[in-house]
């Protein structure tokens, strides 16, 4: 069969694999070596060395991240930051400005306000919400555009056909971080972003046990960041490539549980009499709603909720909790819960936090693989104690 019309969960397994299959194993080898033979290359970045980001499990994992975005070319990286920072270093210089939305992650937030000045670039931010906004923020040296799936931790939706769009008509890059969404819910790169970024720490692993980064796009692009990667050194070790590659596979089983969990469990939230507050893209309550369900084939695993009552009764809900596990990050097997203002969003004041709709009590919810009956009956039962 021609492999460009295979379906996700079938390129998610074979693509990018070796053909034939070294020395016949099935599941790809860990090439654990620094460096390889001399074969008379002629350029720096194609000497065949780890942190030149070239091993054959470099090669091989990123041809599959490629397949499963939708992109002609991928790249992996040490952390989902060490993507991010080299893309940003790659495409934006001395004398350039970025758009960026106005709810990043908050390490791209700190990247973004901290760092990005050092470097004399500058920045606005943007509603991406509304895009008729935009065009006041834009300048004449504005050079790439920057936006998120789903935000952190409300789960807005960017309008990201207007983003494609604005960024052609006036000739900036257009870039993505989609880790929320994942490409089982959103092809950012067949959809047309330029750059798509992913924390492969998330949904891509899925196992809660390494951090990476990945870097897709056009041929010409992503070859231009990988040589900013191999000079910045935010390489990942063939060992972890291998652990990623392995977490990949499962990518559709998961995520396409976690979404329908995540709408069981958000439904089950909004109708509970002790929750305020569900913000979750699939309810038709979420002002995204309608966004998300012609963007998405689903609407994540993500959510955020507030208990009606307080910072005391919250910290108390969780504590009742016996499944989920009390701690940051997200997209694993397992399900997860933190307060944001105190993990993702705790280098902003609690002034700024509320500015953004992020209060003390907001609890953020990963959902991961287990019984969704489980988590409901302990939800429950945390509740009514
Ligand atoms: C976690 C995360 C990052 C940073 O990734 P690391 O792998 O921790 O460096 C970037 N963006 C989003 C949306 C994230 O959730």
């Amino acid at each position: 069969m021609k492999k460009d019309s295979l379906k996700l969960e079938t390129k998610i397994i074979h693509s990018g694999e070796p053909e034939p299959r070294i020395d016949g194993a099935v599941s790809m080898p860990i090439f654990q070596t620094a460096m390889f033979e001399y074969a008379g290359e002629t350029s720096y970045h194609d000497v065949r060395y780890i942190r030149l980001n070239n091993t054959p499990n470099h090669i091989v994992l990123s041809k599959k991240l490629a397949a499963l975005e939708g992109g002609e070319s991928a790249q992996i990286a040490s952390s989902g930051m060490a993507a991010i920072t080299t893309a940003f270093l790659t495409l934006l210089k001395t004398g350039d400005h970025l758009l960026a939305q106005n709810c990043l992650y908050g390490g791209t937030h700190d990247f973004v306000t901290k760092d990005l000045e050092g470097f004399g670039i500058s920045y606005d931010f943007i509603d991406g919400n509304d895009p008729s906004s935009w065009l006041s923020k834009l300048k004449p040296n504005t050079k790439a555009i920057y936006v998120e799936a789903m935000s952190n931790p409300l789960l807005e939706v960017a309008d990201l056909k207007a983003t494609v769009e604005f960024a052609r008509k006036h000739n900036l890059v257009s870039m993505i971080d989609n880790t929320f969404a994942s490409p089982i819910n959103f092809r950012a790169s067949e959809f047309g972003f330029d750059i798509t970024l992913h924390s492969c720490t998330k949904y891509l692993n899925g196992h809660s046990d390494l951090v990476a980064g990945a870097i897709i796009g056009s041929k010409a692009l992503v070859e231009k960041i990988t040589h900013k990667l191999n000079h910045l050194g935010g390489s990942l070790d063939p060992h972890a490539v291998f652990l990623l590659h392995r977490g990949v596979k499962t990518l559709a089983l998961r995520v396409k549980h976690q979404n329908e969990s995540a709408l069981k469990i958000a439904q089950f939230l909004a109708s509970h009499p002790k929750v305020a507050k569900v913000n979750y893209p699939g309810l038709e309550t979420h002002p995204n709603y309608q966004r998300a369900k012609e963007l998405f084939n689903g609407f994540s695993g993500m959510m955020s909720f507030e208990l009606k009552g307080g910072v005391e009764v919250t910290t108390k809900f969780i504590k009742n909790l016996t499944i989920p596990v009390k701690a940051p990050s997200l997209g694993g097997v397992e399900t997860l819960v933190t307060l944001p203002s105190k993990t993702s969003h705790a280098g902003l004041s609690k002034e700024d936090r509320e500015k953004i709709g992020i209060s003390d009590s907001l609890i953020r919810l990963s959902v991961g693989i287990e019984a969704t009956e489980d988590l409901i009956l302990d939800f429950e039962q945390a509740l009514e104690s």
